[in-house]
C-alpha cells in the first residue's frame, strides 16, 4: 500500500513500509524477498551487521523439495552457488543389522532434498534482496519496542529500535528466532523445554564420494547424522556432521582436543567414507522444543523459529518455517493486489489457521522422534526397532516418510 501523504506527515523522521520484518535471519530474508518481488516495500531489521558470521552460519541445512520450491518463487535459488543433492537416505539403529533405506529410485529419481551450507543461502538471499527495489535491508539495528495503535486504519504499527528510530507499517512480521523478542512483547502463551541434548556440528573431509547419501544412525549417545556437501574447491569429497549428545553422564565431544575429536568422528563413520579428517571449525547449540500458542495480535503475526522451534532430529525446522512464509506471503499478496488491508485481523486469522496444526504435528512427531531415538530403556529400544521393520517393509509407510522427508505438500 502507498505511504499516504496527510497533514502534519512525518514520514520523513518515521519511514513508512507495508510491512516490516523483525529479523534477517534465513526466514526473515527469504520472506522479504517474496513480499519484495511482489512490488511491496519492505524493511527487514537484524541486530547483525550483514558481513558478520553468526554460529549458524558454520552450519549447513537439509533443503526439502517443496522448500526449494519457495526459494525458487524468491528468486533466490538461481543465486545459490553450491548444493548438493540427498539422494538416498539410510537410517540405523545402534549395532542393530537393520536398515531402514529410502531411495531415489522409488521416487521417480527425484531428490529428497539439498545440503546447502547456510552461509551461502544467507548470500544468495542477500545478493536476491539487492536486485528488489522496494527492500531495505536495516542492519545492525535492534528493535526495542513496538506501538500500535488500536482501531486505526493501516500505518498504524511501529517498530522502535533502541537508537530511537521509529518506523511505521501495515504489518509487523516477528522472524526473530526462538528467543522472539516480537513474540515476548505480544505476549503469547508458550510451550516449552529444553532436551538435555546439544547439537555438535563440523565439517569434514574424506577420502572416497558420499554417493549423494544421507546417513542418520542412532547410537545410545545420541543420534549421529552425515550429510552429503557438494565437492570442495580442490576437489575433497565433504560431508556435514550433526552429532546429537546426550548430556547427562559423558564427555562432551565439544571438550575433546581436535586429534581425539578426529578418532571419535572417523569411529562413527561407516568404513566406506575411508580416511576422514575435520574441516574448519566445530560449534555446539543446545537443543530445546519452544511452541507459540498463538501466533497473531493486531497488527503482528509470528513466523518460523519465532513461531515454533523444533529439534534438529529430522532436519525439518527452516523446512516448517518456509511453509509459514509461503501462506503468509500469498495471502498478504493477494491483499495487497486487491488493495486491500494487508494487516487486518481476517487476514491474520486466516494464516493462523492455516498454519498451526501443520506445525502442531511437525512438533509432536519430532518431539516423539526424540523421545523414542534418546532411550535405551528396553521397550523403547524394542518398539524402535519394530518400528523400523515395520516402515522398512511396508510401502505406504515408506511412502509416507519419504513424502515427509521432501516436504512436498
Ligand atoms: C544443529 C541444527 C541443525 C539444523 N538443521 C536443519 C536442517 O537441516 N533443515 C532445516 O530445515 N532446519 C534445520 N535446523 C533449524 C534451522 O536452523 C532453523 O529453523 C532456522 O535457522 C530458523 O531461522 P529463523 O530465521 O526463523 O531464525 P534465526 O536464524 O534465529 O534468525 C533470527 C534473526 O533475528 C535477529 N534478531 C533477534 N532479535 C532481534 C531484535 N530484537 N532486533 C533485530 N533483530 C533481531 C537475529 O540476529 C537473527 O538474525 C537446524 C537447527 C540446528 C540447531
Amino acid at each position: 500500500m502507498a505511504a499516504q501523504k496527510n497533514p502534519g506527515d512525518d514520514s520523513a523522521v518515521n519511514p513508512l513500509y507495508d510491512a516490516l520484518i523483525v529479523g534477517g535471519g534465513l526466514a526473515g530474508l527469504s520472506l522479504a524477498c517474496l513480499l519484495g518481488a511482489r512490488g511491496m516495500k519492505i524493511g527487514c531489521i537484524d541486530r547483525m551487521a550483514p558481513d558478520n558470521t553468526a554460529p549458524q552460519d558454520l552450519r549447513t541445512t537439509a533443503i526439502s523439495y517443496g522448500s526449494r520450491k519457495i526459494l525458487e518463487r524468491a528468486g533466490i535459488w538461481a543465486e545459490i552457488t553450491q548444493s548438493c543433492p540427498i539422494e538416498d537416505i539410510r537410517i540405523l539403529d545402534g549395532a542393530s543389522p537393520v536398515l531402514l533405506q529410502f531411495l531415489h529410485t522409488e521416487v521417480e529419481g527425484q531428490a529428497f532434498g539439498w545440503i546447502v551450507n547456510n552461509s551461502d543461502l544467507k548470500r544468495a538471499m542477500m545478493k536476491r534482496l539487492g536486485t528488489l527495489p522496494g527492500v531495505q535491508h536495516i542492519a545492525p539495528a535492534r528493535v526495542a519496542d513496538f506501538e500500535i495503535q488500536s482501531g486505526e486504519g493501516p500505518k498504524s504499527a511501529f517498530v522502535i529500535l533502541d537508537d530511537g528510530r521509529r518506523f511505521g507499517a501495515d504489518l509487523i512480521i516477528g522472524a526473530d528466532g526462538r528467543e522472539s523478542f516480537t513474540r515476548k512483547w505480544m505476549d503469547v502463551p508458550v510451550r516449552r523445554w529444553r532436551y538435555d541434548q546439544q547439537a555438535v556440528i563440523c565439517t569434514v573431509a574424506h577420502e572416497n564420494a558420499h554417493q549423494n547419501t544421507a546417513i542418520e544412525h542412532f547410537w545410545p549417545q545420541g543420534p549421529f547424522a552425515v550429510l552429503p556437501m557438494a565437492d570442495g574447491p580442490e576437489g575433497q569429497h565433504r560431508s556435514s556432521v550433526v552429532f546429537t549428545e546426550h548430556k547427562h553422564g559423558q564427555k562432551s565431544w565439544m571438550t575433546l582436543s581436535d586429534s581425539d575429536f578426529e578418532i571419535a568422528l572417523a569411529a562413527r563413520f561407516p568404513a566406506y567414507y575411508g580416511d576422514v579428517r575435520m574441516i574448519g571449525p566445530r560449534a555446539a547449540f543446545p537443543l530445546s522444543l519452544v511452541h507459540a500458542a498463538e501466533y497473531i495480535r493486531p497488527r503482528m503475526v509470528l513466523v518460523a523459529d519465532a513461531a515454533h522451534g523444533i529439534h534438529p532430529i529430522a532436519g525439518q525446522g527452516l523446512n516448517l518455517g518456509f511453509r509459514d512464509l509461503d501462506t503468509l506471503d500469498r495471502l498478504v499478496g493477494e491483499a495487497f493486489s486487491a488493495g486491500e488491508d494487508i494487516g487486518s485481523l481476517a487476514l491474520l486469522e486466516t494464516y493462523q489457521r492455516r498454519r498451526r496444526p501443520d506445525n502442531m504435528a511437525m512438533v509432536a512427531v519430532t518431539d516423539g522422534l526424540v523421545r523414542l531415538f534418546s532411550t535405551a530403556f528396553p521397550p523403547a529400544a524394542l518398539l524402535r526397532r519394530v518400528g523400523l521393520r515395520v516402515v522398512a517393509k511396508l510401502g505406504p509407510a515408506r511412502r509416507f516418510f519419504m513424502k515427509q522427508a521432501m516436504g512436498d505438500r
